[in-house]
C-alpha cells in the first residue's frame, strides 16, 4: 500500500511556482479573496491561501464584509474587482450567508478571473474540454496527483461520491475527458444511489467527497484499489488540545490495508486544493504558457 503524499507534491509545485513568478517580467500575479461572516474554517482557509500565495511571491488581497451585507453590495464588489487591472484572480470563498444565492455570486466574477472555476463560463467550458477553463482547484489537485503518482485510469472505472458543484461534478467530468490520466468510466453517487457499496466495490479509483466522517469502510472497497479521500469532517477529540481532529470520509486504518494506494487526511487532497489555486492564478495573470491544464 502507497500512501500518497500530497503535501510533499503540493510542496513541489509552488516551489515550481515560485521559480516561474521569480521569472516574471511583469507585476507579480495577484488574487483577491473575499469573504463574508467570520466563520472559523472560512478564516483559516483564506489566511492559508494568503501565506501560501505569499510563499511563492504572489501578492493577495483579503476583502472582508459583515454577514450583513445584501447580494447586491456583494455583486458591486464583485465587479470592482472585476475591472481591477491589478487583480488577476478573484476567489469568494463558500460558504456564503443564506440571504445570498453563491451561484449568482460565482456567475458574476469574470470568466478569465474565475480561479475557483465556478462560474457557468468556466464549467461549461470543463464540459467542452477547453484547455482554457479554469479548473476548480480539488478536483484540478485530484488529478495532479493521479498524474504525479502514474495511477491508470483509462478504460477504469472511476466511482465518485457526492455530485457537487466543487468537488464530484467537476471530479467527473475530469475524468471522463478524453484525455491522459482520464478516459475512466466514471460513475457518480449520492445520497440517492442504491446499493451503494456494490458500485463503490467495483471501482478502481474511488474518490470520496461527501462530508461523513469515515463513512467509507473496508467492505465498500476492493483489494487493489485507489482511495481518494476529499472529506474535511471535524470530529469531536478531546484528547487534542483544539478538542477536535481532521477526519476523512474514508475510515483511513482499515481501508488503507486493502488498497493500492490511499491519500491520508489531512496531507492529501487538502494541500494540492492551494497549489492549484496559486497555479490558476499564475495562468489568470499571465496565461497557460507553463502550466500544463490538468
Ligand atoms: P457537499 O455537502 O456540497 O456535497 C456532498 C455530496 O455527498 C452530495 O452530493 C450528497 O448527495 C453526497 N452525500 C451525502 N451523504 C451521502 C451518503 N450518505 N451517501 C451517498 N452520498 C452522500 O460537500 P462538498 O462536495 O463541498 O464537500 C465534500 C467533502 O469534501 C467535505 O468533507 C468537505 O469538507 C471536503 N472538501 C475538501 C476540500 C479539500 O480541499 N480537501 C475542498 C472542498 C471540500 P446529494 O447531492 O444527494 O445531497
Amino acid at each position: 500500500m502507497q500512501t500518497i503524499d500530497g503535501k510533499s507534491l503540493s510542496a513541489e509545485i509552488l516551489e515550481e511556482l515560485r521559480r516561474q513568478v521569480a521569472s516574471l517580467s511583469g507585476p507579480p500575479p495577484c488574487v483577491a479573496f473575499i469573504r463574508v461572516g467570520e466563520d472559523p474554517a472560512s478564516v483559516y482557509y483564506v489566511g492559508a491561501k494568503q501565506k501560501k500565495a505569499a510563499a511563492v511571491g504572489m501578492e493577495s488581497r483579503l476583502l472582508t464584509f459583515p454577514e450583513s451585507i445584501s447580494q447586491e453590495d456583494l455583486l458591486a464588489e464583485v465587479a470592482a474587482l472585476n475591472s481591477n487591472p491589478d487583480v488577476h484572480g478573484i476567489l469568494v470563498q463558500a460558504p456564503l450567508p443564506a440571504h445570498i444565492d453563491e451561484k449568482t455570486v460565482f456567475n458574476r466574477v469574470a470568466p478569465e478571473k474565475d480561479v475557483d472555476g465556478f462560474s457557468a463560463t468556466n464549467l461549461g467550458r470543463l464540459v467542452q474540454e477547453d484547455p482554457a477553463a479554469f479548473v476548480a482547484c480539488t478536483p484540478a489537485g485530484i488529478v495532479e496527483i493521479v498524474r504525479s503518482y502514474g495511477i491508470e485510469t483509462e478504460g477504469r472505472h472511476v466511482v465518485v461520491l457526492g455530485r457537487s458543484l466543487i468537488v464530484g461534478k467537476p471530479a467527473a467530468l475530469l475524468f471522463m475527458r478524453k484525455a491522459a490520466f482520464a478516459n475512466a468510466t466514471v460513475t457518480v453517487c449520492h445520497s440517492r444511489t442504491r446499493d451503494l457499496a456494490a458500485i463503490t466495490r467495483s471501482a478502481d479509483l474511488l474518490i470520496a467527497a461527501i462530508g461523513r466522517p469515515a463513512f467509507v469502510t473496508a467492505d465498500m472497497v476492493r483489494d487493489g484499489a485507489t482511495v481518494i479521500d476529499v472529506g474535511i469532517n471535524r470530529v469531536e477529540d478531546a484528547s487534542r488540545k483544539r478538542g477536535y481532529r481532521l477526519q476523512g470520509d474514508v475510515d483511513y486504518g482499515k481501508v488503507a490495508p486493502k488498497c493500492a494506494a490511499i491519500t491520508p487526511v489531512p496531507g492529501g487532497v487538502g494541500p494540492m486544493t492551494v497549489a492549484m489555486l496559486l497555479r490558476n492564478t499564475l495562468k489568470a495573470a499571465y496565461g497557460p504558457f507553463s502550466i500544463s491544464p490538468p
